[in-house]
């Protein structure tokens, strides 16, 4: 059975469960949302000091997929998005400087400069990504008072207490402090006597730092304990509640934040409102390097703007991050970032010459649907793209319609996709290069091996008078 591409959109709505894998309870259950046709969905924002490096955007793209598979099984999403320009410590331990500050310091620039200009380059990048722009961006900044609000409530309700450098939060008042990280919480403590300090236990955090006097900071607000600045935890259980309420459907974020900053804002938001923040707590897990994460703090990062400086697209580290579960760890490499960009140049190229697109498949249709909603499947729904590229016994306009209504989940911008240059890899360009070289030197058996090396990728080269001429071959 064939449906009309335009007549999809209702039936999304009668397909087959979502199912989502909750961190809080550890397993994969169906979503169904607290009200009925809509989403909250927040994500923690980066840490605006530096550029984000693909690991951080590879976080950002799992939670735009997982945006997209909202909206296509038919909810609105609100989705709330933070921007931590202060606050977050060089230690997880809440010693350390205000990760804004010390780059401030470091580069001789004025800290909300730096953080407005980061800011801007961050929402570039997901621009560049075709990541849907969220419903609201907050910057802990401009939520001063709401964290100010949200201290006092907790001081009021017994959960503060006060030290020489801050406002701590008593996680010993909370019996089920830790359990989205199944933390040994005893065991912690056991561990980590000596690095106390004036902390009562070692999962309280601040709430409240007091500006130390020698410290000079640039971003600094009155208080009722004193100036100071807002721990870093606080901010998104204050901005999560003022646009989603106590209680909304997903909460997002990278892999590290399960132990310390979700952790940290369920034990504030439950010892304030009562409730664990969010019905469903979902983690995306590290981009690694050499097998080890990519961070910001070592300085050694790759940036979106370094791929395309290599001569890579936005769009191929997009398809890249598809190939991988958001709940694996994957290690980048430029091998393997070449070979994605061959494979998506080559999709290109069909979807470009299956021509005008006709009526949606909808057996291929149903079998994404059941990947996609399987706690968002995407390597699956990729291979299955593979599977009808191959499929003989569909015709060119189906399979050009049933890939784009695939592409409404996976963000490839097929439909804009036009052959030229621009779109030929650079390891293309490389090789090319390279037989135009051999031939200068007449070595024509080395000039054959680089054109099969070339076809191989996808392409095919043809000596013209103005040079070689890299034209995409569909195989
Ligand atoms: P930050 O700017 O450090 O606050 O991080 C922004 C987001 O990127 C958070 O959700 C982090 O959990 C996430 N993140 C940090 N490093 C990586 C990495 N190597 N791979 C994937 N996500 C990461
Ligand atoms: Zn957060």
């Amino acid at each position: 059975m064939l449906y009309h591409a335009a007549s999809l959109q209702n039936d999304n709505q009668v397909m087959l469960p979502l199912k989502l894998f909750d961190t809080y309870e550890r397993r994969v259950r169906e979503f169904i949302p607290l009200v009925e046709g809509e989403v909250g969905l927040y994500a923690c924002g980066p840490t605006v000091y530096n550029y984000a490096h693909i690991g951080n955007l590879r976080t950002y793209l799992f939670e735009d997929c997982l945006r997209r598979v909202l909206e296509f099984n038919g909810f609105k999403v609100n989705h709330v998005v933070n921007i931590t320009d202060v606050g977050h410590l060089t230690s997880d331990a809440d010693t350390g400087e205000d990760k804004m500050e010390l780059s401030a310091r470091e580069t001789g620039r004025d800290a909300w400069q730096l953080a407005d200009f980061y800011s801007e380059a961050f929402k570039a990048d997901l621009i560049h990504l075709n990541t849907l722009a969220p419903k609201i961006w907050c910057r802990a900044t401009d939520h001063i008072v709401e964290q100010i609000e949200f201290v006092v409530d907790l001081e009021t309700k017994g959960y503060t207490y006060r030290t020489s450098d801050g406002i701590y939060f008593n996680s010993r008042k909370l019996n089920n402090y830790g359990y989205l990280a199944r933390l040994d919480v005893d065991g912690l403590q056991a561990g980590a006597r000596v690095q106390l300090g004036e902390r009562q236990f070692v999962t309280d955090f601040a709430l409240w730092k007091f500006s130390n006097a020698k410290e000079q900071r640039q971003m600094e607000w009155d208080s009722p304990w004193g100036v100071g600045f807002p721990g870093w935890h606080i901010e998104c259980s204050a901005m999560s509640a003022k646009y989603l309420g106590d209680f909304f459907d997903i909460h997002c974020g990278g892999e590290d934040h399960i132990p310390i900053h979700h952790t940290n804002e369920i034990a504030q938001t439950e010892a304030s409102r009562g409730t664990r923040l969010a019905n469903f707590w979902m983690h995306g897990y590290f981009l690694q390097v050499k097998n080890a994460k990519m961070a910001k703090s070592t300085g050694d990062f790759l940036r979106l703007e370094t791929l395309i400086e290599a001569g890579y697209s936005a769009m191929d580290y997009r398809y890249f991050c598809l190939t991988a579960h958001y709940r694996s760890q994957m290690s980048f490499s430029w091998e393997s970032l070449t070979a994605n960009q061959t494979a998506l140049a080559r999709l290109y190229l069909h979807a470009y010459e299956w021509g005008a697109p006709g009526d949606v498949s909808s057996d291929y249709l149903d079998r994404f649907i059941a990947f996609i909603n399987e706690d968002l499947n995407m390597p699956r729904a990729l291979a299955l793209v593979w599977d009808m590229v191959r499929d003989d016994e569909l015709d060119p306009g189906t399979k050009k319609a049933t890939l784009l209504k695939f592409d409404e989940i996976f963000g490839l911008q097929i439909a804009a996709w036009q052959p030229g240059i621009s779109e030929v890899p650079q390891a293309v360009l490389d090789l090319a290069d390279a037989r135009t070289q051999a031939r200068a030197d007449k070595d024509w058996q080395r000039a054959d091996e680089l054109r099969d090396q070339i076809a191989d990728l996808g392409y095919a080269v043809e000596d013209t008078r103005e040079g070689p001429k890299i034209t995409p071959r569909a195989t």
